[in-house]
């Protein structure tokens, strides 16, 4: 039987208990996986002939009737194998993982569409959520398509435009808080707390990291074996606590023999994670204006941080911070070496790359995972900040080609 667990004084509680927080030391709660269980299904389900997916893995899901399940086709996303950008920076196999190919355009669907077949199973019929963006963008999608009402808080003017239209276009009652993301959170929770009615999914909800864990599961099958490093933006911790739990699930049932060192990106104004593993310390201390232009992880006070401190420390992994800037040029890099166009926060793996060869935490011959977390139209308006707007030209073709430099240096440009 899965039930769930304090991840710091073990009080269970059973599955159904509507409860975001232990009773007896306000820990955060993880969903035990009865992996038992879990080895007996997969031994005899036909999970192998189905396609890559969140729900290919539904035998290591906690939903007990299929009926309850609402999808949109979340998972089996592309694991890119990156050949121009790995040798633009000296390595020899590097992937990205790119998450931005989920419905509504980031790794949040992988747990809102369990989190909201469990919200489902529970009865409930209002759902709520704080978010940076991504969270609100995926769970007014899927409170549409199963028919809830969907209440969402995000911070005022710090979130992605293209997220922002996702919410309105979805029907979310949306709020947009005068304060930071961690703010939102808090509001969040209080409201949950004086209204039973509301169903909490953030992901201090054990159920989004269960579904998040599939991450893991896709890229040790599309690699074959798990990578040596798996590297991930961190906001609010849970990606990289859900990645952790599902490579250590893949294990724990024989589908993987090893498993990958977890190491955690943020950005260089908004790091308590790397702050607290830099000092080898065992809980972080917040920070209170978190500023970066990777607003997905503009976050201050991460709910996870303990699963996360736990994945890296039991992984021997690593935490690094990266700047602004090395953001901005890694977002850059990788749409035009790659095709692949990730938001800011999704490009913090890869801006992260350089420090870590230099420091000798990765090596040349180590297979690497950069989840791209999110798709960059989500904001779109920091690429025409940034980068600037296009020119603009008469419809003379003379002025067209002058424009284009063709007239007096063709040879040079196309070197
Ligand atoms: C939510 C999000 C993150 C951060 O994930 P956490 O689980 O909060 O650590 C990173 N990138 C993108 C694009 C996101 O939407
Ligand atoms: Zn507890």
């Amino acid at each position: 039987m899965n039930y769930l667990k304090c991840i710091e004084c073990d009080a269970t509680y059973d599955i159904d208990e509507i409860i975001y927080k232990c009773g007896k030391c306000d820990g955060i709660l993880e969903v035990v996986t009865d992996l038992d269980e879990v080895s007996k299904k997969i031994s005899t389900n036909k999970w192998k002939g189905t396609s890559l997916s969140v729900w290919r893995y539904a035998d290591f899901l906690p939903i007990k009737d299929r009926m309850n399940i609402v999808t949109l086709n979340e998972g089996g996303t592309g694991l890119h194998r990156c050949k121009r950008l790995a040798e633009k920076i000296g390595l020899n196999k590097l992937f990205i993982k790119f998450e931005g190919e989920n419905p509504t355009g980031s790794f949040k669907d992988r747990g809102m569409t369990v989190g909201i077949s469990k919200a489902r199973e529970l009865g409930v019929s209002i759902v709520i959520c704080a978010s940076t963006g991504n969270t609100s963008a995926s769970l007014s999608a899927y409170a549409a398509k199963s028919g809830m009402q969907c209440i969402v808080l995000v911070p005022a003017g710090k979130i992605g435009v293209g997220k922002l239209a996702q919410a309105i276009a979805h029907g979310a009652r949306l709020v947009q808080v005068q304060g930071n993301f961690d703010d939102s959170l808090d509001m969040v929770l209080q409201l949950c707390e004086r209204n039973n009615q509301i169903y909490l999914l953030n992901s201090i909800n054990p159920f989004r990291i269960e579904g998040q864990k599939t991450l893991a599961f896709e890229v040790v099958e599309q690699l074959g074996v798990p990578p040596d490093c798996m590297i991930m933006p961190v906001g609010n911790a849970g990606n990289i606590s859900a990645a952790w739990k599902g490579f250590n699930e893949f294990e724990a049932v024989g589908l993987a023999e090893t498993k990958p060192r977890m190491i955690a990106v943020q950005a260089e104004g908004a790091s308590p994670i790397v702050n607290a593993y830099r000092k080898k310390a065992l809980t972080i201390e917040p920070i209170l204006s978190p500023e970066t232009v990777a607003t997905a992880i503009r976050i201050g006070n991460p709910v996870s941080w303990m699963k996360a401190l736990n994945a890296i420390y039991d992984s021997t992994g690593y935490a690094e911070t990266v700047t602004d800037q090395e953001i901005l040029d890694a977002q850059r890099l990788l749409a035009q070496n790659e095709g692949i166009f990730a938001e800011p926060a999704s490009a913090t793996p890869i801006a992260s790359l350089r420090n870590l060869m230099d420091e000798g935490v990765i090596d040349k011959s180590d297979s690497i995972v950069c989840v791209a977390t999110g798709h960059g139209l989500k904001d779109a308006d920091v690429i025409t900040r940034v980068f600037g707007k296009p020119v603009e030209v008469e419809a003379d073709i003379g002025k067209i080609e002058k424009s284009l430099n063709l007239l007096v240096k063709y040879d040079r440009w196309l070197e």
